[in-house]
């Protein structure tokens, strides 16, 4: 009977999804059953900010796994089911229905939500943006003569600017900070951001607090600590997200921002993973650092790993994190990661994208950052990617000048 407990995978997002199909790309041949709460088939969420919202058309839902997929590679689905709590000595995971599912092995992939306004009123002028229906919702308000207000200077929120403004809507985004993407983007690159959107005619207000918000079902009243008010047609609240550790914590994992796992994606329960943006993992690149990602590439990266754990590889986390925005015309790239206080080393490519090189203090690179017209800056920071996984020292020069990355990776090898 235990040989058809098989895996579960509770989160059916991007990583659930990913070490679903690299389970069975890995030859496994027992049950897989991939349960998620929302209702749709796993779809992937970085275009709810972009195309979803931007395109004239309605969008249909960017599936990761069609329902022949599943069927050929044998996953179940269970959709609209919330795993509600985990007995892990008995090894069974039980739904919120009651059901009760026997497992092998468990993967959580969780994900995140976002972060709420503490004490904004319930209106449906108020948005944040994580799933479809939310991206939906907000997609049918949107009207060339609105205003949207945008509420945090992150990624998903200048996302979602540049994109009800090129649909026409006039578009106010309000960041407490003194400058937007403070978290993980070096100044240079937010400045162009910033100067990005201004020119597209997005007001940008930095440095300023909401003291309040009222609402109704027709319009938000922004209340800043300048003592103006900004008055909206709607509200989108992009102030972060939260790991979902709900089921974990209930379970007795350790959590430390987020679902605390090794560098294998273990958690302290034996044979109960976590992979995605739920989880906390120490990298080994920097120092054992560690780092908790919100990035679709992570998400991808750790479900195979997750998936080859499962079945005993046994091989640690080293892929070298990586996040794009895409706003306007501009994509934002970045490799490794953004530490404050590092050298930086600037390279100007042509149309004015360019790229900042990170250093640590052995003058090892540790991290690339680029922003430019389309893919201006792609070569660069997937080469610079390499250079990072390889714990290069480059030459500054060659990295000022318009030496080829290749050149390096190659002396590198
Ligand atoms: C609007 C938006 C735009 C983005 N754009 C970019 C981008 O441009 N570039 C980039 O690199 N990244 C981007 N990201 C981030 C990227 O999409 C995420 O990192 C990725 O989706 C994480 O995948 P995941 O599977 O870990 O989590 P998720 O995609 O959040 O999936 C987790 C799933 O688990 C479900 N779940 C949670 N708890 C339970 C439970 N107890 N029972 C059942 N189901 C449960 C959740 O409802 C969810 O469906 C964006 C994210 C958003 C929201």
């Amino acid at each position: 009977m235990s040989r058809d407990k098989g895996i579960i995978i509770v989160g059916a997002g991007e990583c659930g999804a990913r070490a679903a199909l690299s389970l069975r790309e890995n030859g496994y041949q027992r049950p897989i059953t991939l349960i998620g709460d929302e209702v749709y088939l796993p779809y992937e969420r970085p275009p709810l900010s972009k195309k979803v919202l931007l395109d004239e058309a309605l969008p249909e839902i960017p599936a990761v796994l069609s329902d022949l997929v599943l069927s050929e590679q044998a996953i179940r689905h269970i959709g609209g089911a919330s795993a509600d709590a985990i007995d892990a000595s008995g090894k069974q995971l039980i739904l919120l229905d009651g059901r009760a599912l026997a497992y092998d092995k468990l993967l959580l992939t969780t994900g995140a939500m976002p972060r709420r306004l503490p004490s904004a009123p319930v209106s449906g002028r108020i948005f944040y943006l994580r799933t479809i229906d939310e991206a939906l919702a907000l997609r049918s308000l949107i009207r060339p003569d609105m205003h949207v207000g945008v509420l945090g200077g992150g990624f998903i929120g200048l996302e979602v600017a540049a994109s009800a403004r090129s649909r026409g809507a006039k578009v106010t985004v309000i960041e407490s900070q003194e400058r937007i993407l403070k978290r993980g983007v070096p100044e240079p690159i937010a400045e162009t951001i910033t100067a990005l959107h201004q020119r597209n005619g997005v007001v940008v207000r930095c440095g300023v607090a909401v003291c309040g918000i009222e609402a109704d079902e027709r319009r938000v009243d922004i209340l800043l600590s300048d003592g103006d008010v900004i008055s909206a047609d709607v509200l989108v609240v992009g102030i972060g997200a939260q790991p979902r550790t709900e089921l974990a914590t209930k379970a007795g994992i350790a959590i430390d921002n987020g679902i605390a796992v090794n560098e294998r994606l273990e958690t302290s329960i034996a044979d109960i993973f976590a992979a995605g943006d739920c989880c906390s993992f120490p990298h080994s690149l920097y120092g054992g650092r560690r780092l908790r990602l919100e990035a679709w590439r992570n998400a991808q990266d750790q479900g195979i790993l997750a998936a080859a754990n499962l079945t005993g590889a046994a091989r640690g986390y080293q892929a070298v994190p990586y996040f794009w925005s895409d706003q306007f015309d501009h994509t934002l790239q970045i490799a490794g990661l953004v530490d404050e206080g590092r050298t930086v080393v600037r390279r100007d490519l042509d149309d004015g994208a360019f790229i900042l090189f990170h250093l640590d203090a052995e003058q090892r690179l540790i991290a690339a950052s680029g922003v430019g017209r389309g893919n201006k800056v792609a070569r660069d920071i997937k080469l610079s990617e390499m250079l990072i996984a390889k714990r290069v020292v480059p030459p500054i020069e060659a990295l000022t000048a318009g030496v080829n990355l290749k050149s390096l990776l190659a002396k590198a090898a």
